[in-house]
């Protein structure tokens, strides 16, 4: 028997700082999660012949919980509203700590 756990990607999207906004709400949760693609491209500096967008991944096991938490994070529960960040304007989910947009704290 082998202890590895079985990941499975769970989110990915174009923009990293939303990528990170989502890692930070999963382990705030206690789910562990790896991040894949983070600095897209390739090693060698070569433009990869897809655009490559960060990935999450989760324990197999969490991943029920982990959709729940992306799915509330992404798209706001009813009774919460988005902020608006005081620097670039742009509207951010209410789970959102960081602004998706231009990195700035969301703001009390
Ligand atoms: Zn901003």
């Amino acid at each position: 028997m082998s202890d590895e756990k079985t990941m499975i990607r769970i989110f990915s999207h174009d923009n990293s700082m939303v990528v990170h906004n989502i890692k930070n709400i999963l382990e705030n949760n206690g789910i562990g999660c790896e991040l894949k693609n983070v600095f897209g491209g390739s090693a060698a500096g070569e433009v990869p012949p897809i655009e490559v967008w960060p990935e999450i991944w989760v324990d197999e096991l969490q991943t029920d919980k982990a959709a729940e938490l992306i799915e509330e994070a992404m798209h706001g529960a009813k009774d919460k509203t988005h902020w608006r960040c005081p620097d670039c304007t742009e509207e951010n989910p209410p789970a959102f700590e960081i602004c998706w947009s231009c990195e700035a704290e969301k703001p009390n």
